[in-house]
């Protein structure tokens, strides 16, 4: 996953690429851990553009997924996709002020959407991990309104329904709308 500088022409450089999980370490993580699981090849769309020593990148990805919904546990496919643009800017090393552990160079860079290229080469494999990860939900939810597990006897309060957690808070339910009743009778 790297490019060399000369590769982009003044018209700029078009570049697909297919990836899967296994490209990305971090996600690699998450599928051992049963957060996600990837269902289909990672599609990388890339526009490169070369401004001076700088280098624009739009680019956008699509992918398929199973997550595990935060609420009701459940497994559920979803489609990923994004759009995101970053830039890649020389690293200077001849000056003595620049620290020597790049990690943290890079990570105050990272937030200005700068990702460093030293030696004429572009390093694909950082910033297209980054924006995968950023992609993710965060909370994932299978469905805006999933009811989740009930505290008490446990089971999916989307496909089932129990006593225990729904009568205490009809009764609530019910009791205010007579209340409203009675208030709007008067
Ligand atoms: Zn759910
Ligand atoms: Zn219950």
């Amino acid at each position: 996953m790297r490019l060399e500088l000369k590769d982009i022409k003044d018209g700029g450089l078009i570049k697909e690429l297919t990836c899967t999980s296994s490209d990305f370490p971090v996600l690699v993580e998450m599928e051992q851990q049963d957060e996600v699981r990837f269902t289909q090849p990672i599609e990388f769309h890339l526009r490169l553009q070369k401004s001076g020593q700088l280098v624009e990148v739009e680019g956008s990805l699509q992918t398929s997924m199973e997550l595990v919904c935060g609420r009701c546990l459940q497994r559920y496919a979803r489609e990923l996709s994004a759009d995101f643009a970053f830039t890649y800017t020389p690293l200077v090393t001849d000056k003595q002020d620049v620290p020597e552990e790049d990690s943290e160079i890079e990570l105050g860079a990272d937030e200005l959407g700068l990702v460093f290229y030293r030696d004429e080469c572009l390093d694909l494999f950082q910033p297209l991990q980054d924006q995968l990860v950023m992609a993710l939900p965060i909370r994932p939810i299978c469905m805006g309104d999933c009811k989740g597990l009930c505290s008490k006897c446990g089971c999916n309060l989307n496909t089932h329904t129990c006593d225990c957690v729904r009568k205490p808070f009809n009764n609530k339910f019910t009791a205010l709308a007579e209340l409203d009743i009675n208030v709007s009778e008067d």
